[in-house]
C-alpha cells in the first residue's frame, strides 16, 4: 500500500500535482486550493491509502509541488 498525506491548507492551487496524477487530484472550486481524492481530514492533513500503482505518479506530484505540502511512502 501507498500513503499519501497532504497539508491542504497550505496549498496555493498550483496545478502541479493534477498534472502529474489528476485521478488524485482535483482543484477545488470552491477555494481554489488542491483536493486529495478520497482524503480524509485530521487536523488539516488529509490521508489516503492506495495501491502500490499509483507510487510512481504520486511521487512526482509530491515532487512538484513548491511548497512541499505532498508525503508519499510506502507502507
Ligand atoms: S502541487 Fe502542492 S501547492 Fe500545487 S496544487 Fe498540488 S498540493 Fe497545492
Amino acid at each position: 500500500m501507498v500513503q499519501i498525506i497532504q497539508q491542504r491548507e497550505k496549498c496555493i492551487g498550483c496545478n502541479a500535482c493534477v498534472e502529474a496524477a489528476d485521478y488524485r487530484w482535483r482543484v477545488s472550486r470552491r477555494d481554489g486550493k488542491c483536493t486529495l481524492v478520497n482524503g480524509v481530514n485530521k487536523r488539516g492533513f488529509y490521508r489516503v491509502l492506495v495501491d502500490d500503482h499509483e507510487y510512481e505518479d504520486n511521487l512526482q506530484a509530491a515532487r512538484n509541488c513548491p511548497v512541499r505540502i505532498i508525503q508519499v511512502q510506502k507502507i
